[in-house]
This record gives structure tokens, sequence and C-alpha cells, in this order.
């Protein structure tokens, strides 16, 4: 089994001038080596889960573990092992990357032996532009610079508030690249994100936040499978006690008047279904099919 190198349970987060939590008590936990995608429409609370962990806001209650530390007792810890690359930029344009990069190792006390500062911009793809001013970057370069400094003091976890906001095609690529490139590297990468085609490129874990809370946890292919999946009732006009053998495959519940059941949409479809009690002669009196929570999400979130 995968360590948990983030672990949160029963956090809750109630902002003084609000009624509502804005995080409701939510277990969560993210596995070593993965990249993460926290998904959820705006106002759901993934910056108030990004900012308890980088300790920019207090929890109202519940606890976070980081690389097994609980935020409470070692705060310092926590934030040594957690790389933040917030939406805005704020660079100096007064200085050269790797400027930049050695002020920030200088901010964290990062040892001599372990600075790796050209290494990291290379990963970037900004091992050329070490030297040159920063203003001279382009806002692409600007925001990989970004994640550079967030990696300085070599965090495991690296943690991307909707790293491709407000970027355009060309540049989201690129920044796709450099990210997976860390990951491949050992990072842990945790990042949020409205955006479904990000999460669904770049993520092999996804959750899915909604009002606070969780309202999805897995692995993106068994995302993907539940979006696939649909559920159908059929009411019998009359007692039914067998169902036909294709039927019964994709059968999860019944008695004498009813049936549910449930199918992957690739597989096959209703009116396939419908034709298979027709040809049984079974008479059916209602028809209801049921779509899950999750897919309505997904599909309004597909439309942003
Ligand atoms: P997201 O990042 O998913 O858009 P947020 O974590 O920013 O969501 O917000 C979650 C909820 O908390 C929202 O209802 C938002 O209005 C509220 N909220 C966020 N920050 C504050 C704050 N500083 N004070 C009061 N309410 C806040």
């Amino acid at each position: 089994m995968k360590r948990k190198i983030i672990s949160v349970k029963k956090l809750a987060k109630k902002y003084t001038t609000s009624s509502k939590y804005a995080l409701n008590h939510i277990d969560l936990s993210i596995n070593e080596g993965s990249i993460f995608g926290l998904l959820g429409p705006n106002g759901a609370g993934k910056s108030t889960f990004i900012n308890i962990l980088a300790g920019l806001v207090n929890k109202t209650s519940g606890e976070v573990f980081v690389c097994g530390v609980n935020l409470d007792t070692d705060p310092k810890t926590v934030r040594g092992n957690l790389g933040i690359v917030p939406q805005e930029i704020m660079i100096d344009p007064f200085f050269t990357p790797m400027e930049i990069m050695d002020i920030q190792a200088g901010m964290y006390a990062v040892e001599k032996k372990n600075i790796r500062n050209q290494e990291i911009l290379n990963t970037l793809g900004l091992g050329e532009k070490a030297d040159a001013y920063a203003r001279s970057l382009s806002g692409g370069m600007k925001r990989r610079l970004m994640v550079a400094k967030a990696m300085v003091h070599n965090p495991p976890v690296l943690i991307l508030d909707e790293p491709t906001a407000g970027v355009d095609v060309e540049l989201r690529a690129k920044l796709w690249k450099s990210i997976k490139e860390l990951n491949k590297k050992g990072t842990t990468i945790i990042l949020t994100t409205h955006y479904l085609k990000e999460a669904e490129l770049l993520c092999d874990e996804i959750a899915v936040i909604n009002k606070g809370k969780v309202i999805a946890n897995d692995t993106k292919t068994n995302l993907l499978k539940i979006l696939e999946e649909k559920e159908v009732k059929v009411e019998f006009s009359n007692k039914v006690k067998n169902l036909p053998k294709k039927i019964k495959d994709f059968c999860i519940l019944k008695d004498d008047q009813s049936a549910t059941l449930k199918f992957n949409k690739n597989e096959i479809n209703t009116a396939e279904l419908i034709k298979e009690f027709i040809n049984s002669k079974i008479d059916l009196k209602d028809i209801t099919t049921k779509e899950s929570d999750l897919e309505d999400i997904f599909i309004k979130l597909l439309k942003n």
C-alpha cells in the first residue's frame, strides 16, 4: 500500500464573518508520488484547504498530517515539507532567476550541500535564463519561475493553486510538462483547478469538493468509470419471477414488481435492455433513469 503523504481528519473551517462552514469536517488523504487534483466550483473550499496546509488560514477544528507530522504540534516542519505556488505571480523584476532562487534558499536556510537551484531551473526549462533579468522573462517563464522558487527547499510535496488560470494554451502545455517532470523525479503534486481537462490530463487521483464537503475521492480511472455508469429502474405491469439471462447480468436489485439495472454506457444502452424485456414478453409499466450527482457536477464543471 502506498504511503499517505497528506492526511486530514474531520477538518473544518468556519470563517468568523460567515455562518457556513467553508470546509465541513472533511476526511481526505493523498498518496505519496501522486498528482492529486482538487476539483470543485468556485467557493467550494479549495483555497481554504490549501491555505490551511500552507499555514495561512487557521483551521476551526480537525487534524492535519503532512509526511506524518501533525500541523498542530510542529507547524514549522509541515511548512518545510510543502512548496506552495500561489495563483499570482510575485517576482522581483530586478533580480535574475538564479538570484531569486538564492534569496529563497537563504530564507529557508537550505544547507549549501542541498542547494540544487540550477537543476531545478533546468527541470522547469529555465536553465538558459538563469542569469537573465526576471523582467525580460515572458509571462509563462515567470510562472515557471514561481514553481522553481517553491522547489528551492526540496519539499516532498508541491501545491499549485489554479496553475493555469488565465494562461494561454501553449504555456499550459509547457507548465503541464514541467509538473509531470517534477513528479517523475519524486515530488507529490497537489493542484487545485476548476478546469476538468487539466485534471484529466495530469492527475492520477482526484477529489471533488462542493460546498465544503468531499463529494468524490478516487483514482481518475475509477471516477471516469462512474461517469460512464447509468442506473435504470423498470417497473413491471405483472409480477415477474425470473429475469432474462442478459438482464440478470446488469441487475443490482429486484423484487416481483421491479428491477434496478446498472450498466456501463459504453457496453450497452437503455434501448437494448428494453428490447430484451420485450423479447421475453415482459410488460413494463414504467422506466426511470438516474444520473449520479457526481455526473451533474462534472457536466457543470465541463461547461466552465
Ligand atoms: P474555492 O477556492 O473553492 O473557490 P474558497 O476556499 O475560497 O473556495 O471559499 C470557500 C467558502 O469560504 C466560500 O463560501 C467563501 O465565500 C468563503 N471564504 C473564503 N475566504 C473567506 C474569508 N477570508 N472570509 C470569509 N469567508 C471566506
